[in-house]
């Protein structure tokens, strides 16, 4: 069989298992075997769904993306047509992306906005100079300041506010790399209904260190260390927390 005829040929079965020989994903994986997929019609759905939404999101701008409403979203979509309207399979996929019951695939976390409509009031949220994120006003604003005094300038905001179309697109980018994978990709994303980012929280990381910043090498940095003993703030998910997901240090959990 040509390669040609292979992929047009290919079912959910043997692309699953072609993912399964990777060596790459072997060393990542540990026993993936009752782990939870999308069909894969949905994971053909996703792979659209998840380009439109970074199509909007370089429309709109990075800082605008991480406050844009699902109703905004839509609007773009349908009124731009570079972006182009979400089809009725993607909404669909949206919907039980965010109404489905993550427990079903390991996930644990309370639920932090049952509306896929949420809006965030401008009034209600600040932008901070050069990152590309805002907080919310009041203690996550405060917490932050005091941050930034306590550990030093080398501290910097690496996400803030993320509204449901951005934890949304987060998690489907998340999902698409995991080859539809719902039980992995939950570990490491909240779904778009369950993340504390749309409500308070926020993260943090050393100046300069990039993606490395959403590793476990940041609980290695001075940055981590100064922020251990400051007792305002605390880490949402610490090792082997109830809620299902990794160890991640960055995250300041806004009380
Ligand atoms: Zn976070």
């Amino acid at each position: 069989m040509d390669k040609l005829g292979t992929i047009s040929t290919m079912n959910r079965r043997t692309f699953l298992t072609t993912l399964s020989l990777s060596p790459l994903l072997a060393n990542d994986i540990i026993d993936n075997s009752k782990d939870i997929y999308l069909s894969y019609h949905e994971y053909t759905t996703l792979k659209r769904l998840n380009n439109r939404l970074k199509t909007l999101r370089r429309y709109i701008g990075f800082a605008n993306f991480n406050i844009v409403s699902f109703n905004e979203a839509l609007y773009y979509g349908r009124n731009y047509s570079k972006i182009g309207a979400f089809t009725k399979d993607e909404l669909s996929l949206v919907d039980k992306l965010f109404s489905e019951n993550p427990n079903r695939y390991g996930f644990y976390g309370s639920m932090t906005c049952s509306n896929i409509n949420n809006k965030i009031s401008k009034r209600d949220i600040v932008k901070i100079p050069s990152t590309g994120h805002f907080l919310f006003k009041g203690t996550a604003l405060d917490d932050y300041k005091k941050l930034k005094k306590d550990v030093g300038d080398t501290l910097v905001l690496t996400s803030g506010v993320r509204n449901i179309v951005k934890q949304l697109s987060l998690y489907a980018n998340k999902l698409y790399k995991n080859g539809g994978n719902v039980t992995q990709a939950s570990m490491s994303i909240a779904p778009p209904a369950y993340s504390y980012h749309t409500i308070s929280d926020f993260d943090v990381g050393r100046k300069g260190w990039g993606y490395k910043n959403f590793t476990d090498a940041f609980a290695s940095t001075l940055e981590f260390k100064k922020m251990t003993k400051l007792d305002y703030i605390s880490m949402r998910y610490n090792k082997n927390n109830s809620d299902g997901v990794r160890f991640e240090p960055w995250h300041v959990e806004v009380i």
